[in-house]
């Protein structure tokens, strides 16, 4: 009998040679010293007295857990609350909390599309939107990335009577934004639903936050459905989608991450409402993070290390590096001269595109801008030409 293990242990150790081990690195809570250029706490929300006040209360009146399933006991007030205050701002009709953005997308993917549907979905979506395709068990057509007229060709020669394409709205590691108007047209053409993820949108695009299919006027038609995170701009952790009644009762019904998964924490619910009030009595905050990561994008750039066009409306900033070896390499320089940056290589990136992922942060001080730019300036100088 072979050892089951061995064979875990060789695959480890091609990772191990091909530079595609990933290893913890726990964080003190003050990251340690370092600036933080790696979270995605776009809006710096997620040490906020406000937030943590929140969390504290819910915990405090509705308890650690929420009980049960969100059909059975995990349905409290806070939830009804959060379902529809999502709604109210990114200018949906209705909206329905999950325990985490990728068990979101799984719900709206898996309960939209099914057999006899077809699937468009970008080559760079996501891995929840990747494995939310694959359990639907409809046909998926990968589309070229931000390739409309093979979205629309995809609709077009379709068989099938249903069909869905889904979309990033703003792409993870890249920052670059989807060409939402341009898709949703294609998809009305062709009796398509669009399904959005907002999850890097949120409290970024747009002037308040709203997301990006909001500031690409799509908020509210029926044929557009929202996914989206807590756990990022709204520093608190679960997921939503939202859309017309019809879509938010079909998951209720169908969706299976949402009716075989416990409901989200309270905690979790409480902190998400506190921030959405703290968007409202600030809502300067997605602007000053696009500023931000505009100052990260342009420092990058005069530093002459790779970056992508990009979209100025959003706050990631990729420095691509290429090789893993050379990523992991200048993500350590970086956390040896105070910044704690992202390091993405493949499988999370296409083969030779391996980069550090820096996000910018609403918070980020000038002095926190000026130890970047060290570090950066080391990365060049070790890495470059
Ligand atoms: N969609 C995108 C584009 C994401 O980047 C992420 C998180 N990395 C998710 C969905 C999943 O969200 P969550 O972390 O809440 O599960």
């Amino acid at each position: 009998m072979s050892d089951p293990l061995a064979r875990l242990r060789r695959a480890t150790l091609r990772r191990e040679e091909a530079g595609l081990r990933r290893r913890l690195r726990p964080r003190g809570p003050d990251f340690d010293g370092l600036i933080d250029l790696a979270s995605n706490d776009y809006l710096g929300l997620s040490r906020d007295p406000r937030l943590v006040e929140g969390a504290v209360r819910a915990a405090r009146e509705w308890g650690t857990g929420s009980t049960g399933s969100r059909l059975v006991t995990g349905t409290t007030e806070l939830h009804e609350e959060l379902d529809r205050r999502l709604a109210a701002f990114t200018g949906t009709p209705a909206g329905l909390v999950f325990s985490s953005g990728f068990l979101a997308n799984l719900g709206a993917v898996t309960a939209l599309a099914g057999p006899g549907t077809l699937v468009v979905s970008d080559q760079v979506n996501h891995a929840s939107i990747v494995d939310a395709c694959r359990l639907s068990r409809a046909r998926v057509v990968i589309s070229p990335h931000r390739d409309v007229a093979a979205v629309e060709e995809a609709l077009a020669r379709r068989e099938e009577e249903h069909a869905l394409v889904v979309t990033d709205a703003v792409f993870s590691v890249d920052g670059d934004l989807a060409p939402l108007r341009e898709l949703h047209a294609a998809a009305r053409r062709h009796g398509a639903l669009l399904v959005v993820d907002e999850a890097h949108a949120l409290g970024v695009v747009g002037e308040y936050g709203q997301g990006a299919a909001h500031a690409a006027g799509l908020a509210g038609e029926p044929d557009v459905v929202l996914t989206l995170t807590l756990s990022k701009s709204l520093a608190s952790q679960g997921g939503a989608v939202l859309g017309a009644p019809e879509v938010i009762e079909t998951l209720v019904d169908v969706g299976r991450s949402f009716i075989f998964d416990t409901g989200l924490a309270p905690a979790a619910a409480g902190a998400a409402l506190a921030a959405l009030d703290v968007l409202a009595a600030e809502p300067e905050l997605p602007a000053r993070a696009r500023r931000q990561a505009r100052r990260i994008r342009d420092m990058a750039a005069g530093l002459g290390l790779a970056t992508t066009p990009g979209s100025p409306d959003a706050a990631v900033v990729p420095v691509v590096l290429g090789d893993p070896h050379a990523a992991v390499r200048a993500a350590d320089i970086c956390f040896e001269h105070g910044a704690r940056v992202g390091c993405f290589r493949p499988p999370s990136v296409p083969p030779g595109r391996a980069c550090l992922r820096l996000t910018a942060r609403a918070s980020l001080t000038e002095a926190e801008l000026t130890v970047l730019e060290g570090a950066l300036q080391k990365v060049r100088a070790e890495t470059g030409p």
